[in-house]
């Protein structure tokens, strides 16, 4: 029963009580009778009042829960509709895709690998397939104030092999043996068959004023414009700092390589490097 049902109840029998009194029919004791009754009426009418007045919050309380409960449905519904984004985006990616060739020490680019190469001013070489990205990211970056300049590009398997023997032949310049000279060049130039270089998707970049490929690069504003925006030309800084163990690379705070607009945003949303993307 209702607040209102119990109100309509007392005044109904108010008003049949005042019309017997006019006519003088009622005795002391049903007088007294209906006092009682009032009372009675009053009093549970006051705690259905009291009782409404409590309710509520209780009420509020139980759609404050339901609220809470339907958001964390809702919220779950987000994110398994973001975890399924990703896994479609992850379950998307072409590995055979020529942007996304992986080439690392234990990938070695095979050989028949097809590459047809582009000159970029009078020195350099990129595949063609990415010249128009690379050419806007350098105005780009001009655009913005810095002094972006292209020191490595495309290196064919011989210069490669060339440099290679050249840093042995520094080593055992310092005094090392021709073994461990070979294990220390290892170390800081690709060994032939495996520098992303001899597939024209990578090119080391520096700034004009400081030309030096070691870490403090990363400090040039050239390399910070780039660092931050690499990823809207389809370009990654392929050897993170962080991710030495797994790239079997030092960090190279210079070494950019072309993977298209898509990944390059996922790999750097993500601060992933190209071997845990394509893992
Ligand atoms: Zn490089």
């Amino acid at each position: 029963m209702t607040f209102c049902d119990y109100r309509e109840v007392f005044f109904m029998y108010q008003s049949e009580g005042t019309g017997r009194e006019r006519k003088g029919e009622i005795s002391q004791r049903r007088k007294q009778n209906e006092i009682i009754i009032i009372t009675i009426l009053a009093v549970i009418m006051t705690a259905v009042m009291f009782a409404n007045i409590l309710e509520n919050p209780k009420i509020s309380d139980q759609s404050a829960n339901e609220k809470e409960k339907m958001e964390k449905i809702s919220n779950k519904t987000k994110t398994d509709g973001i975890n399924n984004k990703k896994n479609k985006e992850k379950r998307m990616i072409n590995k055979n895709d020529w942007m996304l060739v992986l080439v690392n020490g234990k990938h070695k680019i095979k050989e028949n690998y097809d590459i047809t190469v582009t000159p970029v001013g009078y020195t350099q070489a990129i595949d063609e397939r990415c010249y128009d990205n690379l050419k806007n990211m350098i105005n780009d970056c001009r655009n913005a104030g810095y002094n972006p300049v292209i020191c490595s590009s495309y290196r064919s398997h011989e210069k490669q092999v060339l440099l290679f023997e050249n840093k042995i032949k520094d080593f055992i310049g310092q005094g090392y043996t021709r073994k461990e000279a070979k294990k220390k060049a290892g170390t800081v130039v690709a060994l032939p068959g495996t520098s992303e270089h001899e597939i024209g998707l990578a090119v080391d970049i520096v700034d004009v004023k400081y030309q030096l490929l070691e870490e403090n690069q990363e400090k040039t504003e050239t390399q910070k414009w780039l660092m931050k925006n690499c990823w809207k030309y389809g370009f990654i800084l392929r050897y993170p700092k962080d991710k030495q163990e797994i790239t079997g690379v030092i960090y190279e705070p210079w070494h950019y390589r072309f993977v298209g607009k898509e990944n390059a945003k996922m790999i750097m949303k993500n601060n992933l490097c190209l071997e845990e993307y394509l893992e």
